[in-house]
């Protein structure tokens, strides 16, 4: 049924889970698995590593992509553990939203996989920002992950 699977994913618990879900799909349907990243400034401490520690200004391009690269290895890790290759890691820039529908169109993903919250989550219930409008803008099926 599902052909490619998109996950957008942040670092978060819930984005963990996500991608968890998005990876034993992609195994039972054969799928292709795809992953989008934004690098922000908020992305956790263990990933932006020394940076945290030591400066007061915002993070640099190299640094938030340094940051990008050591998600891309905590991706890695998860699809070896979930035994699934990963077709290709998107590194955006910007808008997160904005980049995992680029992505989803462009790789003609038919699902996006995605946390019910992220890395901001302050409520448990409330859908965040970027699955909102992912889901609003998604020309695909969404599959939201607690
Ligand atoms: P908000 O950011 O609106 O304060 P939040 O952080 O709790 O709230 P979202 O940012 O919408 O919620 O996160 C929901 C999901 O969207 C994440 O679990 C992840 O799948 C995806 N997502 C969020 N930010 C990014 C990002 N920077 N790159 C890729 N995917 C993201
Ligand atoms: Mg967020």
């Amino acid at each position: 049924m599902f052909k490619t699977i998109l996950v957008s994913y942040d670092g978060s618990d819930h984005a963990q889970n996500a991608f968890d879900a998005a990876a034993a799909i992609a195994k039972s349907f054969g799928a292709q698995l795809h992953v989008a990243h934004t690098p922000q400034v908020d992305t956790p401490p263990i990933v932006i590593g020394s940076f945290v520690a030591g400066l007061e200004v915002p993070p640099s391009a190299a640094q938030i992509a340094e940051a990008g690269a050591h998600l891309a290895e905590e991706i890695g890790r998860r699809a070896k553990d979930a035994g699934v290759e990963i077709a290709q890691t998107h590194l955006g820039r910007g808008d997160p939203a904005n980049f995992t529908l680029s992505v989803a169109q462009q790789t003609n993903a038919d699902l996006i996989v995605m946390g019910r919250r992220g890395l901001g989550a302050l409520g448990a219930l409330a859908l965040g920002s970027v699955s909102q409008a992912v889901s609003h803008g998604a020309k695909c099926a969404c599959m939201t992950v607690i």
